[in-house]
C-alpha cells in the first residue's frame, strides 16, 4: 500500500487545508465520471479517497502517523483504546464526497456519528393546562409524563441475570462494517452500520426480559413544576435533564412543558394588562355611581363620575398580571357599557317620557354638535 501522503502528493507536515485542496483536485482528476471505463483512474480514485478518509480525520491521521495504515483502518487489536475500540474504516457518504467535488460546498462532515459513542437523550414535550389566575400569580403543578430511562432490572446493560454484553463478532465492536458498493461510477468501499449489533458494537446473548435487551424502559414520571407568575398561554418551560435518558453515558434530554391557560369568564388578557366590560344602568351613567369592579383578587369599588358615556374606559393601575421576569404588574382596564332598559312597564315608560320632555339641548351636547355639523345647512 502506498503512503497516504504520497498518494495525495503532500508533505507529512501538510496542513488540513493543503490536504483537502490536494484531495479535491485529485478526486476531480480521477473521478469515474471524468474517466469513463478507465480502470486505472478508478483505482487511483479509490486510493485517493482512502488516503483522504484517513488524513482528513484527526484521530485516524494520528494513528496512521504513529502506527501505520493498519492502525488507521481500525484493525489494531481490540484492546487499543479500551472498550469500544476504534470506530472503523473509511466511513463516508458518497453524497458528501460528490457534493463536495461538484460544487455542493460544505466540508466533509467529519464522518458519520458513531452509534456506540455517548448520545444525548431526546427531549420530551408535555402540555399542562392551568387557570387564568394560576397563570397570573404562578402555581405549582404536578406534571405527569412518560420518559425512557435506564432499565431498572438490568441497570441498563440489557442483559439478564448479571451477564454482560459481548463484543460483536461481525464488526469487532466498531459498530460499522465495510462493504463493497457497486455504483454506476464503479465499485467503492464504504462503511455501514453493522446489522448484527445495530451499530452498538455489542451483542447480548441473554437479553433482559423487562427491556428485551435495549437497556431502556419507559416509565411514567410525575414532577412538581413551579410555574412562574405572569406566564402566558403557549409559553414553555424548559426543565433540563428531565427528558429521555441518554445512551452510552450521554446526558439526558430536556423536558419542555408548554402551558395552556384556560379562558377567564370575564377577563381578556393582552400581554400583562387585563380587560373587561362592565354593564351599568342609564341612571348610574347619568348620575354617577359607585360600581363594583371585579379584579383578580376579588371585587373592588370604583366611583364613576356623573355623565359617564357608554364605552368609557377606566384603568386600575397595577391590577393586571405580574410581569413574568421582574417587578410590577400590568393594569386592569374596564369599559363601562350602558345597558338600555327592556321590558318596561307603562308606568316606567311614562316616567321616562316625562324625563325626556324635561330634557333640553344643554343635556345632549354631542347630539347638538352632530346636528349642527351634519344637518345645519338644511335646517335653520
Ligand atoms: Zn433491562
Ligand atoms: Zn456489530
Amino acid at each position: 500500500m502506498r503512503d497516504y501522503y504520497e498518494v495525495l502528493g503532500v508533505s507529512k507536515n501538510a496542513s488540513d487545508d493543503e490536504i483537502k485542496k490536494a484531495y479535491r483536485s485529485l478526486a476531480k482528476k480521477y473521478h469515474p465520471d471524468m474517466n469513463p471505463g478507465d480502470k486505472e483512474a478508478e483505482e487511483k480514485f479509490k486510493e485517493v479517497n482512502q488516503a483522504y478518509a484517513v488524513l482528513s480525520d484527526a484521530e485516524k491521521k494520528a494513528r496512521y502517523d504513529q502506527f501505520g495504515p493498519e492502525a488507521a483502518e481500525g484493525n489494531y487489536g481490540g484492546g487499543y483504546g479500551g472498550g469500544g475500540g476504534f470506530g472503523g474504516g473509511f466511513g463516508f457518504d458518497f453524497g458528501d464526497i460528490f457534493g463536495d467535488i461538484f460544487g455542493g460546498g460544505g466540508g466533509f462532515g467529519g464522518g458519520s456519528s458513531r452509534r456506540n459513542g455517548p448520545q444525548r437523550g431526546d427531549d420530551v414535550a408535555q402540555r399542562v393546562t392551568i387557570s387564568f389566575e394560576e397563570a397570573a400569580f404562578g402555581c405549582k403543578k404536578d406534571v405527569r409524563y412518560t420518559k425512557v430511562e435506564k432499565c431498572s432490572e438490568c441497570n441498563g446493560s440489557g442483559c439478564a441475570d448479571g451477564s454482560s454484553p459481548k463484543t460483536c463478532s461481525k464488526c469487532n465492536g466498531s459498530g460499522q462494517v465495510r462493504v463493497q458498493q457497486r455504483t454506476p461510477l464503479g465499485v467503492f468501499q464504504t462503511t455501514r452500520t453493522c446489522d448484527a449489533c445495530g451499530g452498538t458494537g455489542k451483542t447480548i446473548e441473554n437479553p433482559c426480559k423487562k427491556c428485551r435487551g435495549t437497556g431502556m424502559s419507559s416509565v411514567s414520571k410525575t414532577i412538581e413544576v413551579s410555574i412562574p407568575a405572569g406566564i402566558n398561554d403557549g409559553q414553555s418551560l424548559n426543565i433540563r435533564g428531565m427528558g429521555h435518558a441518554g445512551k452510552n453515558g450521554g446526558p439526558a434530554g430536556d423536558l419542555y412543558i408548554t402551558v395552556s391557560v384556560r379562558k377567564h369568564p370575564i377577563f381578556v388578557r393582552e400581554d400583562f394588562d387585563i380587560y373587561c366590560e362592565i354593564p351599568i344602568t342609564f341612571p348610574e351613567a347619568a348620575l354617577g355611581a359607585e360600581i363594583k369592579v371585579p379584579t383578580l383578587e376579588g371585587d373592588t369599588t370604583y366611583e364613576i363620575p356623573e355623565g359617564t358615556q357608554t364605552g368609557t374606559t377606566f384603568t386600575l393601575r397595577g391590577k393586571g398580571i405580574p410581569y413574568v421576569n421582574g417587578r410590577g404588574r400590568g393594569d386592569l382596564i374596564f369599559k363601562v357599557v350602558v345597558e338600555v332598559p327592556k321590558n318596561m312597564t307603562d308606568a316606567q315608560k311614562d316616567a321616562l317620557r316625562k324625563f325626556a320632555d324635561a330634557c333640553g339641548k344643554s343635556n345632549y351636547a354631542k347630539k347638538e354638535k352632530f346636528k349642527k355639523s351634519f344637518f345645519g345647512r338644511d335646517k335653520n
